[in-house]
């Protein structure tokens, strides 16, 4: 296997990494939406997993339910923990002090 394919490889477990992360939290932010519904508080941190994308990133990630849907404007953007971006797929979006915001590269995310 050549080095490009080891790469293509790489890249292609990462955002898959992400896209899995990514739809864990759109069940998590369901049940706080449901939350919110119910008890009206909109500005509490909630743990969402690092979107990042690394096999080794377990760090829980604190953003408010607001601030997660604002993150997911659109649908090649994730939320990740501070510092927690891979220039070669994606650039940082936007950078808050307790996480970033990626946005992948246009032809990094898988057809489905
Ligand atoms: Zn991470």
């Amino acid at each position: 296997m050549s080095n490009d394919d080891r790469e293509a490889i790489r890249r292609d477990r990462l955002v898959k990494n992400e896209l899995a992360f990514r739809d864990y939290n759109n069940r998590r932010v369901e049940v706080e939406q449901q939350a919110v519904a119910l008890d009206g508080v909109e500005d509490e941190l909630v743990p969402f997993v690092c979107e990042c994308g690394s096999a080794d990133c377990i760090g829980a990630l604190m953003v408010t339910v607001s601030e997660y849907e604002a993150a997911h404007s659109a649908p090649n953007r994730f939320v990740v923990k501070v510092g927690h971006s891979y220039p070669d797929v994606e650039f940082v979006a936007d950078q808050y002090e307790h996480y970033w915001v990626v946005e992948k590269h246009p032809g990094e995310m898988p057809l489905h």
